[in-house]
């Protein structure tokens, strides 16, 4: 897979980044604000746990889209995120490009 994959079901979100822990997500709010897009690797502890405020991890406060390659993601947020040009931060947890 070569494109990015936004996600709308938790269980196959999970099952997605036990399929490929190599890959990379981006975690963005709901209202798809520029300010807050944030790369993580599949594998990310982060990113698997929901809680009562967040919702669930792909369709309540936070979306997630997943990629093989970080560099997909950048012509998604293009067509996708009013204003935004590319991630805004790395997870400093499992920093992605490291
Ligand atoms: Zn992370």
């Amino acid at each position: 897979m070569n494109t990015a994959q936004l996600f709308n079901d938790d269980t196959e979100f999970l099952e997605w980044t036990k399929v490929h822990p190599e890959a990379y997500v981006i975690n963005f709010r709901a209202n798809r604000s520029a300010d807050y897009i944030v790369l993580h690797r599949a594998s990310c502890r982060t990113i698997a746990v929901s809680n009562a405020a967040s919702g669930p991890l792909t369709t309540g406060a936070y979306r997630k889209v997943g990629g093989r390659d970080p560099t997909i993601f950048d012509t998604w947020i293009r067509r996708n995120i009013a204003g935004g040009q590319c991630v805004s931060d790395e997870c400093i947890i499992c920093k992605p490009r490291r």
